[in-house]
């Protein structure tokens, strides 16, 4: 299969020269077997052929372990020195983890859930669009209509309550856009991120068919998303496991937004006072290498307060909700995110805004426990307040 890579090859060619240990999760837990170095280790021992059974038995154990405390933010892969696929290898171990019987019972859970339903929470396909009942929209105009621009909601903006500002902003923005669009409603299936983080391509790959086709279908030629997951679903994965069938283009809400105000399809019509700050998500920046139109957007805002966290773009430190992590080890998650926290005290901002929901969840989590006075939203409200028209 063309998106697997030989793991023990590749395994052979780590160096362990430790510059992946900017890892953020073997910064908190210490423990070689933790390190990036140290998996690979583990992993060499493990696939190598002729290895006791007791042996590989006990390496399974540390190396499951370790491959599932990986919020794969892809920090160790931009740095490796010989230029190991890391993200590739670190899914087929928790693919072979899965084929061996050891994920835990909540990650097997939501797994079944995204297979059976097509969404990570087991909701029926019928209640994709209930949110805009939620906010007084109505998309039935839009839905699966044609138009070759689509929005592709995702499953935390569809179904969450506490990401219900995210659609509402980006149907807020393309409708002062007049740019027409359409969405999928309940023909939208999970992105599959979950699964191809998980190690589950051979699934994964019957939702972007599904996806695509239903794309197609509407003749939709761009599709834009609020969702970084979904992002990196659509513009890395699906162009790799479904080769040269992918040939629409994907925006996420800044490249797009950035365009329309470029293009004066969109103006900007409010003031922002408030000192913002940008937390790049690892499936946007080292994922995908999109970081600059959220930047080229913000100095289009006329006397803005913006300041990086000292650590931005590809040195952005990951918020620790990434690689299924909190479903595994919920206590690293709060570990990790705590040096986000001290890095967004340090540039006293009042707004933090991010493009992920699962930054957001977990930046709006950790201020709450650090009792910081800042307001945490996703980058697409922050237009949206920009562009409205006020009551
Ligand atoms: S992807 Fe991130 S968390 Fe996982 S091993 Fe690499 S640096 Fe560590
Ligand atoms: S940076 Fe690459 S070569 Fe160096 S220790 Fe890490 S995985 Fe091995």
């Amino acid at each position: 299969m063309s998106w697997q890579v030989d793991v023990l090859e590749f395994a052979q060619k780590c160096v362990y020269c430790g510059y992946c240990s900017i890892c953020p999760t073997y910064k908190e837990l210490k423990w070689e077997n933790y390190h990036p170095r140290g998996i690979i280790d583990q992993i060499k021992l493990y696939f190598t052929e002729g290895t006791k059974d007791d042996l590989q038995k006990d390496v399974s154990k540390s190396l499951f372990e370790a491959i599932f405390a990986c919020t794969m933010c892809k920090a160790c892969e931009n740095i490796c020195i010989v230029d190991l696929p890391l993200l590739k290898i670190w899914e087929q171990v928790r693919q072979e983890a899965f084929k061996r019987g050891r994920w835990n019972p909540q990650l097997l859970s939501l797994y079944n859930k995204v297979k059976d339903t097509h969404n990570i929470y087991g909701l029926p396909a019928e209640e994709r669009l209930s949110w805009t009942g939620m906010v007084g929209m109505n998309l039935v105009r839009r839905t699966q209509k044609k138009a070759s621009l689509a929005y592709f909601v995702g499953c935390q903006a569809s179904y969450s309550g506490k990401m219900i500002e995210i659609p509402a902003s980006v149907v807020t923005i393309l409708r002062k856009s007049k740019v027409p669009f359409t969405v999928l409603g309940n023909e939208e299936w999970c992105c599959g991120s979950p699964i191809f983080l998980a190690g589950g391509y051979s699934v994964g790959k019957t939702f972007a068919k599904h996806n695509l086709e239903q794309l197609k279908k509407l003749g939709v030629k761009r599709i834009v998303t609020a969702c970084s997951g979904c992002y990196r679903a659509f513009k890395v994965v699906y162009p790799r496991i479904l080769g040269e069938k992918w040939d629409i283009e994907v925006l996420h809400i800044t490249e797009l937004a950035n365009e329309l105000l470029e293009n004066k399809k969109l103006k900007i019509k409010n003031k922002i006072s408030e000192k913002i700050t940008f937390k790049d998500p690892c499936e946007l920046v080292r994922h995908c290498g999109l970081s600059e139109p959220l930047r080229e957007m913000i100095e289009k805002i006329p006397n803005v307060r913006f300041e990086e966290l000292p650590s931005n773009r590809d040195d952005a430190l990951c918020c620790g909700g990434g690689g299924l992590l909190k479903l595994n080890n919920s206590e690293l998650v709060k570990e990790v995110n705590d040096r986000l926290m001290t890095e967004i005290e340090f540039t006293e901002v009042d707004i933090v805004t991010s493009g992920c929901p699962t930054c957001l969840d977990t930046i709006q989590f950790g201020a709450k426990q650090r009792g910081l006075e800042v307001e945490v939203i996703d980058v697409s409200e922050l237009i949206k307040r920009l562009v409205e028209d006020k009551k």
